[in-house]
């Protein structure tokens, strides 16, 4: 199971203990740790010159049918990061795989013309890094992987970067 300190820090929230951690709440599904195999990585295919809240994100999930946000954790430009789901909670952001996954998210991944790209600012890349960091000490046998990285997923261009070999450095560490 989990061999981390409690509280644990995630994505600059506090986890006060595991329990907390493996809450149950009545209408999710649940993963073991044990379960969580990828880390994925999307961007939400917005423009790098707008602006995409939170909750602009919530109500399009809602409207796909999801029970909330899809992702486990969003990373506006500004590099704030916020949690949608818990980490043990099965996210929507990644068939096959997510029983075995959470979701990282980005705001942007086109540029103003439409056109995909790898829109991260650097405070995007400062959060994300951070978070990754956090995330794979709470779970060390994760690949870290970007959404078209993964077997078998539609093509895309999501999200405009390769993580594997960007963070390959924190899966060896
Ligand atoms: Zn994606």
């Amino acid at each position: 199971m989990l061999h981390e300190q409690y509280p644990m820090n995630i994505a600059g929230g506090t986890v006060a203990t595991e329990d907390m951690l493996l809450t149950k709440i009545e209408s999710g599904i649940y993963m073991s740790a044990e379960s969580v195999r990828f880390l994925v990585i999307h961007c939400t295919a917005t423009r790098e010159d707008q602006d995409y809240t939170p909750e602009q994100l919530r109500r399009d999930h809602l409207r796909r049918g999801f029970i909330d946000v899809g992702y486990h954790f969003y990373i506006r430009r500004d590099g704030t990061v916020t949690q949608h789901r818990r980490l043990n909670e099965v996210g929507a952001h990644c068939r096959p795989f997510n029983r075995c996954s959470i979701g990282i998210c980005y705001e942007g991944g086109l540029d103003a013309k439409g056109k995909p790209k790898d829109t991260r600012t650097l405070k995007q890349r400062a959060s994300l890094i951070g978070l990754l960091r956090d995330l794979h000490r709470q779970f060390p046998k994760a690949l870290i992987c970007g959404h078209c990285e993964m077997p078998g997923a539609t093509p895309k261009a999501c999200p405009c970067f390769k993580p594997s070999k960007e963070f390959a450095y924190l899966m060896k560490g």
